[in-house]
């Protein structure tokens, strides 16, 4: 019985290694050249990376390959695996909808194109043998111009009943000098009541606490308890949570090992600030939904009780689960019948 809801995947990082190594063999691709060898890709793609910069390349070399006509290859995969075997019923999937577009189109017509990518990858996802609730949401991109990302935000706009909220993602380290840029287009995503979180305070370079207030939630935000738990209560007042993937931080090289989270899950719990337990890109982790809640239990940075509120907190937090409880909830009430 699928149970669990995940609120921070990254299409580019969902895809399992082996599939995505068939893909690129079976369609004659010229990166199949490059790996030959299964095994070999595998260890290419799951190394832990210096810097998140650096790991983001691995996201570059995968839009690369997933493009507007074979994105539902990649979707109907991503969904039958996580339901098969990570027992997910809701999951938030979120991409950067521009470099899915046809890179030798105009501009205006990429923009375009957008639109398409949104409905194609909600389609491919809509599978009755495996019903996982799938929303998107949609990255703006720190290397994107302005007017593109506020293309990515109209989107949104425009496709309420698939896009369920909006993101910022890419290296932080470019964020600084726009700052009030993406401010601003945060506060105009809520006023048009469009969803918000950002890739923030995942790294040394993202303290960048003047995006705090625009968010619904905070993507990572490890370092703010790490570094600076000042900003938690109020954190706790806006009832915003944070996208916590551990993984992530040991192949981005921002943490050495998982128990320096501990204390992350600590100063939340005292702060009363909730944290959801994400994957962000479990195919270039090679790390399952269910494994991440085991790694953080197996090496006690977490025990079954904070998990067990970390799991309820994803339903609270998602931005579209259209109930008013976590499906084990319905489940309690069957084995009580
Ligand atoms: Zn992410």
């Amino acid at each position: 019985m699928p149970l669990h809801a995940d609120l921070h995947r990254h299409l580019g990082g969902a895809v399992a290694p082996r599939i995505f190594w068939r893909y690129l063999h079976r369609h004659n691709h010229p990166l199949a050249a490059q790996f030959p060898d299964y095994e070999e890709f595998e260890r290419f793609l799951v190394r832990p990376r210096g810097s998140l910069t650096e790991f983001l390349e691995l996201h570059t070399l995968v839009e690369g390959v997933q493009r507007l006509q074979n994105l539902p290859y990649f979707v109907t995969k991503l969904v039958r695996g996580a339901y098969v075997f990570e027992s997910i019923v809701y999951l938030e999937l979120r991409y950067s909808p521009w470099y899915r577009t046809e890179e030798n189109l105009p501009e205006a017509e990429r923009i375009a194109q957008m639109r398409e990518v949104v409905r194609i990858i909600a389609q491919a996802a809509s599978q009755t043998e495996y019903p996982v609730l799938l929303r998107q949401i949609l990255c703006m991109h720190s290397r994107l111009p302005l007017h593109i990302n506020r293309a990515v935000l109209e989107l949104a706009v425009q496709e309420p009943d698939l896009v369920c909220g909006i993101d910022l993602a890419g290296p932080d380290t470019l964020y600084a000098p726009r700052l009030k840029e993406f401010a601003e287009l945060f506060q105009r995503a809520r006023q048009m009541q469009i969803k918000t979180t950002c890739h923030l305070f995942e790294t040394a370079n993202g303290f960048y606490p003047e995006l705090l207030p625009c968010l619904n939630r905070i993507g990572h935000g490890i370092q703010i308890a790490m570094h600076c738990p000042q900003l938690l209560p109020q954190i706790a007042d806006r009832g915003q949570c944070l996208e916590v993937c551990p993984t992530s931080y040991l192949k981005t090289g921002t943490l050495t090992e998982l128990t320096a989270l501990r204390g992350v899950f600590q100063r939340c719990d005292e702060a009363g600030v909730d944290i959801v337990i994400c994957t962000d890109n479990p195919g270039l982790h090679n790390v399952r939904l269910p494994f991440e809640y085991e790694n953080l239990l197996t090496q006690d940075v977490i025990d079954f009780s904070q998990l067990k509120r970390c799991q309820s907190a994803a339903y609270r937090h998602a931005f579209a689960w259209p109930h008013a409880d976590p499906p084990d909830a319905l489940l309690q009430s069957l084995v009580q019948l």
